[in-house]
């Protein structure tokens, strides 16, 4: 068969009814990680390892080489050649949550949808990827390259799947996942989680002069759940010296009001207990929030505080307060194709009697590295007697725009759908970083809403269809 005579959307249509009732099958089982049924060779549980079966059994059943990497991972192979091209989805899901409209592992077909948690992340997609390497399959098509498909079980919380199946079995020469959004994603900022933290005997040892006229003392403060998020909510108990309790409530409303923020001020006891409210979105994004937690210690920089209380506090409105892009660390660096580095104050937590600690999230575009900024910022840390604990780097991760990989996937999906492909850099992380050179390939179409860990999860059964017939000719294109 010459490749100009391929309608894979024909091909598609001929497999219709099988996928569909596939796909609502694979959807049945609640793969959600449950560490009460793991055990070895299922090592997140009973559920996940029986979505992990389903699939490579799928892809048994087709003709295909399987193999199941202990409960970690598993993978399914066809072709022959030296080099390999991977596709990579992943059989666990978030917990469903409430308020759903069909029972969410019931998989029911709605209108013109399949709902299920795992309906869009990343089941129905994952079961279009073993569609499309179905029809090449059937097709008989020649191929110069091996083609590997392989399921993750650990995507939705530490990817402990990936690092355990890539320390075991060989990188593909190159791949992609389908489990964000069409066009393609092929860069992706590098992401550091770091924690500053300042001792109380590493505040001691600054020396700092004691102040005697002071109006309250900062005894705690809290904002914020997860470095990756924007606090919306902050809270912090001053102990009124210098005025009343009353006084200080009433410099907190007449704040609040000045400035239009929303929050709240009340005596408990000999203290004053200060709210302030934010708004929460993703820390990829800061500058799209409001952080309840430094708009809160700005508020703080109008009181004459304790020593420590007030280095804290010049500290966090100089270095994070509206400071989404890092300019006064000055580590700020903007990217024309990735986009700025960004920072997120994530988690503020102020003990007078114990430690001062900031979640802090920065990610950054492949103009710079990790090396290059940490130093300044450690620097900045350093005067204030914080340190700098490291707990997460991950590198930037992007494949040249010029790379066939991204050409030919870009043609494909020109070809499919008869749209123009653009490309597009992002600032969070996609499964399609596991791979040494991977992009994201849909699953979700431009203008889509993204329902993915929302109730009433669901994947248009034409759009199931539209991406089973592009990742086809996406997989023989590759391959062939
Ligand atoms: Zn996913």
């Amino acid at each position: 068969m010459s490749e100009m005579t391929i309608d894979w959307r024909a091909e598609v249509e001929k497999r219709k009814e099988e996928l569909i009732a596939t796909t609502q099958q694979f959807l049945r089982i609640k793969s959600v990680m449950d560490f009460s049924t793991a055990r070895e060779g299922a090592p997140f549980g009973e559920d996940v390892n029986n979505a992990l079966q389903f699939a490579l059994g799928v892809c048994r059943d087709a003709g295909m080489e399987i193999k199941d990497v202990d409960g970690y991972a598993g993978h399914a192979e066809f072709g022959t050649g030296k080099e390999l091209i991977g596709v990579l989805s992943h059989v666990d899901v978030v917990p469903e949550g409430d308020g759903w409209s069909t029972p969410p592992y019931a998989a029911e077909i709605v209108g013109d949808r399949i709902v299920a948690r795992g309906a869009i992340d990343d089941k129905g997609p994952g079961m279009a990827a073993i569609f499309a390497a179905k029809i090449v399959k059937e097709l008989g098509l020649p191929l110069s390259k091996r083609v590997r498909l392989i399921f993750g079980t650990d995507e939705e919380t530490l990817w402990r799947c990936m690092k355990y199946y890539f320390e075991r079995e060989e990188m593909p020469t190159m791949g992609f996942t389908p489990d964000a959004d069409f066009p393609l994603i092929y860069a992706e900022k590098g992401l550091t989680h770091l924690v500053w933290r300042q001792t109380k005997e590493a505040f001691a040892k600054q020396g700092l002069a004691h102040k005697q006229q002071i109006d309250a003392r900062l005894i705690e403060l809290k904002a914020g759940l997860r470095m990756n998020m924007v606090p919306d909510r902050a809270q912090a108990v001053l102990e009124p010296v210098g005025k009343t309790a009353e006084q200080l409530v009433a410099i907190y409303r007449d704040y609040l009001q000045q400035q239009g923020k929303t929050g709240n001020a009340a005596v408990e006891g000999s203290r004053v207990t200060l709210s302030m409210e934010g708004v929460s979105v993703h820390g990829m994004d800061p500058a799209k929030g409001v952080n309840a937690g430094t708009e809160l210690v700005h508020f703080l920089k109008e009181l004459s505080l304790d020593e420590r209380a007030e280095q804290f506090a010049s500290f966090t409105d100089t270095y994070l307060h509206e400071q989404h892009y890092g300019e006064a660390l000055g580590i700020a660096q903007d990217d024309q194709e990735m986009g700025p580095l960004t920072l997120n104050t994530g988690v503020i937590s102020y003990e007078a009697e114990g430690d001062i600690a900031f979640d802090i999230n920065i990610r950054y575009p492949h103009s710079t590295t990790f090396e290059e900024w940490q130093p300044i910022v450690l620097k900045r840390l350093e005067e204030a007697a914080f340190a700098l604990e490291i707990e997460e780097v991950q590198v930037p991760h992007r494949v040249d725009p010029k790379h066939p990989l991204v050409t030919t996937l870009q043609r494909v999906y020109t070809e499919q759908t008869g749209e123009e492909a653009g490309i597009m850099a992002i600032g969070g992380a996609s499964y399609g970083r596991a791979l040494d050179v991977g992009v994201a390939f849909g699953p979700l179409f431009p203008g889509r809403p993204d329902c993915a860990h929302q109730r009433d999860e669901y994947i248009l059964i034409k759009d199931l269809l539209k991406a089973t017939a592009i990742y086809a000719q996406a997989i023989y294109e590759l391959a062939k």
